[in-house]
């Protein structure tokens, strides 16, 4: 097994992962909301909305490492984040961000160097 399969088949992992978490998540904010509202109906709508941010936060923590792993797995040829488009600057939104979601949604090339995944690092750019 070559080296950059290696290194492939470790994204792919990686992106697995990430994929599921991103699942679980969405699952979360859907489903998590509900006991909250049932278990906190008598509170004030104060404490309601902390222990919503508290679940949240509790769900994300555990279901999001792998995104941001995903998130900042390095491309082999240009050795710079796989998923993420140049910023322009540190002032960007983070609301541009969102089309790096959907290069995890989709097989995507390097968002810098358009390598795709699964090629060698050191195929010719055309
Ligand atoms: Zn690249």
């Amino acid at each position: 097994m070559s080296e950059f399969t290696k290194l492939w088949e470790e994204y792919y992992h990686i992106r697995n992962r990430a994929r599921l978490g991103l699942i679980v998540f969405v699952i979360a904010a859907w489903t998590v909301p509900i006991p909250v509202a049932i278990i906190f109906r008598n509170r004030s709508m104060l404490v309601e909305m902390v222990a919503f941010f508290v679940a949240m936060g509790f769900a994300a923590t555990i279901t999001l490492p792998p995104v941001f792993r995903w998130a900042n797995w390095k491309c082999p040829r240009c050795n710079e984040k796989f998923s993420e488009p140049e910023r322009r600057s540190l002032t960007t939104p983070v609301w541009l961000l969102l089309p790096v979601l959907w290069r995890l949604v989709a097989d995507s090339p390097c968002a810098r160097c358009k390598l795709r995944s699964g090629e060698s690092p050191d195929d010719v750019v055309i």
